[in-house]
């Protein structure tokens, strides 16, 4: 279950806050839509629901324990729990490092070692690419080698490898083509009918509608 308690986020050097004192609860198995404009602040939230941006006000909780730090400073057990695809794919991979790499990083992590490690997971790794729709001819190449849609899923596949209970999605089918979206939203509301706390931020409404239950709690207009 994923909490958040009055959430609000000021950027350093701005003077107005880009999230005012949001609150929202993700129960495990719901998945739940974020629908708002660009520029409401649903990557803010999404950053902070993720543990990855300290928000300068309120609080958040994940599985019942409250969270203070963020990234390496939130305890390893809470982080494992958690799967997230950001916005930006080419931002959240590393370009020297092949799409099934990437999605072996947090298998590998867990498991202790410090680089991925892709060769110990192979059928893992089928897995996810087959879930996400990732042909096995693009596992080896590297993100600039692959369109944005195709580092997408990449990243969807790593945030399921671990089998997260709370799952978090920033304009996840952004990028794809009209089918692609439907099989992608398909998989990733799946994850709530298998228990998880499920939150997708999206400014479209329809890509939203069709799997999870919409809120507009950032003043989202259609
Ligand atoms: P959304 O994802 O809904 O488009 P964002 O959370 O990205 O919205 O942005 C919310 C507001 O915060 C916008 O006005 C944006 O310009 C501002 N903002 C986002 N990131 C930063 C940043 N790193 N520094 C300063 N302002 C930012
Ligand atoms: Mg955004």
């Amino acid at each position: 279950m994923l909490r958040l308690d009055a959430v609000s986020h000021r950027y350093p050097g701005s003077d107005v806050d880009a999230l005012e004192e949001l609150s929202l609860q993700v129960p495990g198995g719901t998945a739940m839509g974020l629908f708002a404009p660009s520029g409401s602040g649903k990557t803010t939230l999404m950053r902070i629901a993720s543990l990855s941006l300290r928000p300068t006000g309120g609080a958040v909780t994940v599985a019942g324990h409250p969270v203070s730090g963020v990234r390496y400073a939130v305890p390893r057990s809470i982080r494992r729990t958690m799967g997230t695809v950001g916005q930006s794919p080419r931002a959240a991979t590393s370009p020297r490092l092949s799409l099934r790499r990437i999605i072996a990083e947090p298998l590998s992590f867990a498991d202790g070692r410090r680089t991925p490690h892709a060769s110990a997971y192979t059928e893992r790794i089928a897995e996810l690419a087959d879930l996400v729709q990732l042909s096995p001819d693009l596992l080896d190449r590297l993100p600039h080698q692959v369109s944005d849609g195709q580092l997408q899923r990449a990243c969807l596949a790593r945030a399921l490898a671990l089998d997260p209970k709370v799952l978090l999605c920033d304009e996840p089918t952004a990028m794809l083509d009209a089918s692609t979206t439907a099989v992608i939203m398909r998989v990733i509301a799946g994850r709530a009918e298998r228990g998880a706390a499920v939150l997708v931020a999206s400014h479209d409404h329809a890509v939203l509608g069709a799997s999870c239950h919409v809120l507009r709690p950032l003043g989202g207009t259609e």
